[in-house]
């Protein structure tokens, strides 16, 4: 029974399947854990003291809602460099993380009613937020087309409510990279609509092969990009959105009444990132993707992710991937059920950025648990 003291929307929405695992984790005495979707390796030194000096030149202050114009700058650079879309300043916003990008775009972009296209599997947050401001989140099924998507099954899924697709690439859970020809297959359908793209691209410098953006192929799409990942500052809450003036404007609006900036500090920080090499982690996470593919092949029904750190798979011997799930669990293994991240019930997430023991004994332990 909602309670009639909270706001209609907030039962809306649901975390008890996520909650229920980061529960169990707690209750679990050091267990094989490959549930967490974050990196394994810490901030750079080099961004630790950049983020040091800020706090002790006095970069404490709130900053403008957009973002300090030096990262702005850095972000239009990084942008040209890797998607050759030139943004003005007034298409970038500094936000903090791609969750408060992608809270602030959807509050500014779905109205009632309107609905928003999903391809499933998705990254957890997508349906709740949507449901959350009162849009209706539409499912493009990809179980079949490898997880990548076909431009005919879009098309038929959009209405005269249709306001956006949210599409995520590298993939959270699946990996997936959407290759190029694909993206223009999407593009086309979506200009024959009007229709919005709001691309979430926080695994992008974690891709083992090509990798084209949304917005080198569509003007109308409005980007999320994100330090979390690629840096190892998950809890440091930053990242971006470039696209569209109208769209930016409208969620520096909303920063302005709610997240008011990005953290100061961090901003400053942010500007020695580009200083870092992240080759050596992404060499070491392509490792262990080929590690765990080597021992799981035979076992699962399982493809060979393009990016990001997760591996998707099918439970085995017909059982369904919270019942794969409870009994790993039970043999002291946390993973993901894939029910939190789709309509369907039939896979599980594996996060690979462990140290390799613990890699390899869980995916001996799931092998073992395959077979019964
Ligand atoms: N999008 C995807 C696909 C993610 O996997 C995550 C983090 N798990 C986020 C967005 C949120 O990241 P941030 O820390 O930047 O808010």
């Amino acid at each position: 029974m909602p309670s009639p003291r909270l706001a209609a929307r907030v039962g809306r929405i649901d975390s008890s399947g996520i909650r229920r695992i980061f529960d169990l984790a707690r209750s679990l005495k050091d267990p094989i854990n490959l549930s967490i979707g974050q990196p394994d390796f810490d901030v750079d030194p080099v961004i630790k003291q950049a983020a040091i000096e800020a706090i002790t030149r006095g970069r404490n202050s709130y900053t403008q809602t957009q973002g300090i114009p030096e990262l702005r700058e850095q972000v239009i650079r990084e942008e040209r460099a890797l998607t050759s879309r030139s943004y003005a300043q007034e298409q970038v916003l500094i936000t903090s993380g791609v969750s408060g990008g992608l809270f602030l775009a959807l509050l500014a972009l779905v109205d009632d009613g309107d609905e928003v296209i999903i391809p499933d599997p998705y990254f957890v947050m997508y349906k709740h937020l949507v449901n959350l401001f009162g849009g209706k989140p539409v499912y493009l099924d990809t179980y079949d087309t490898g997880f990548g998507i076909d431009p005919a099954r879009l098309e038929q899924l959009i209405t005269r409510k249709t306001k956006l697709l949210l599409l995520n690439s590298p993939g959270n859970p699946t990996g997936r990279i959407f290759p190029k020809d694909q993206l223009q297959g999407i593009a086309k359908v979506c200009a024959k609509h009007g229709i919005t793209v709001i691309s979430d691209e926080i695994y992008r410098l974690f891709s083992y092969g090509p990798m084209t953006s949304m917005a080198e192929v569509y003007e109308n799409t409005l980007v999320l990009v994100g330090h979390s990942k690629t840096f190892g500052m998950t809890g440091w809450r930053l990242g971006y959105a470039c696209g569209p003036a109208e769209i930016v404007q409208a969620m520096t609006k909303v920063q302005q009444y709610s997240f008011v900036c990005a953290p100061s500090v961090v901003q400053y920080a942010a500007l020695a990132c580009p200083t870092v090499d992240n080759s050596a982690h992404l060499a070491d996470y392509k490792a262990k993707r080929d590690l765990m593919i080597s021992i799981l092949k035979d076992q699962f029904e399982i493809s060979s992710p393009d990016g990001a750190f997760y591996l998707w798979a099918k439970a085995p011997r017909g059982l369904s991937g919270d019942e794969f799930v409870d009994l790993a669990i039970k043999n002291n293994m946390l993973i993901i059920p894939g029910s939190v991240f789709s309509e369907r019930k039939t896979h599980f997430r594996i996060c690979y950025t462990v140290p390799n023991e613990k890699l390899k004994a869980g995916a001996e332990l799931l092998c073992k648990l395959a077979t019964g």
